[in-house]
């Protein structure tokens, strides 16, 4: 049994992680998702357990000093991390898992998972990154310019990820993932145990 994929999807604010993620897991049922824990409140439609763990401040604070997370950041005001629930043990068993996670916290899973598989998701243009802003709706004039000025100093940090995945249309970036999944499993450093069970 090779180990399995601790991949990293992430990507300026605006470039559809979401949707890319949501698909590419609905194409991929093996793959498992990591539910992240926040503080900031569910939106309409969003479940306890399943699209986060919700959670106050206090609660969040207290697993931080407990050792909890893999990785957390303050994401526009609101926590934001990944449970380490039990992602090591996962990985042994060869499961693949998803983070879908902000670029401080994909640079701090660098740090601590060097072998990880990290993808970087960008809009096909800052134009469609602006329009995919404002699509939201939710945005203020001000909220609108510090989201985009943020998202251009966010594309920077992407040079630093091991994959580059152009969100021109889901399905293709859905492919990519897929495609760089496979290639990723075929790694020979990630199957050293085939060459030894056939050269016993
Ligand atoms: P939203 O509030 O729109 O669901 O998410 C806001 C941002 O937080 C997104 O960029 C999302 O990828 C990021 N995010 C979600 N979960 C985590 C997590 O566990 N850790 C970190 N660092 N960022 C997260």
């Amino acid at each position: 049994m090779s180990r399995g994929l601790l991949m990293v999807v992430s990507g300026p604010s605006g470039t559809g992680k979401g949707t890319v993620c949501g698909e590419l897991l609905a194409q991929t049922p093996e793959l498992a998702y990591s539910i992240s824990a926040t503080t900031r409140k569910p939106r309409e439609g969003e479940v306890d357990g399943k699209n986060y763990y919700f959670m106050d401040k206090a609660q969040f604070e207290k697993m931080i000093e407990e050792g909890g997370f893999l990785e957390y950041a303050n994401v526009y005001g609101n926590y934001y991390g990944t449970p380490l629930g039990k992602i090591e043990e996962r990985l042994a068993a060869g499961e693949d898992i998803l983070l879908e996670i902000d670029t401080q916290g994909a640079l701090n899973v660098m740090k601590k998972c060097p072998d990880g598989l990290f993808i970087f998701l960008l809009p096909p243009s800052i134009g469609e990154l602006e329009r995919r802003i404002r699509g939201r709706g939710s945005e203020t004039a001000e909220s609108l310019a510090k989201r985009l000025g943020a998202a251009k100093e966010e594309i920077a940090i992407g040079r630093k990820y091991g994959y580059v995945v152009v969100n021109d249309t889901v399905k293709r970036a859905v492919e990519r993932i897929k495609s760089i999944m496979v290639a990723e499993h075929c790694r020979v450093d990630k199957n050293y145990d085939i060459f030894e069970e056939l050269e016993q």
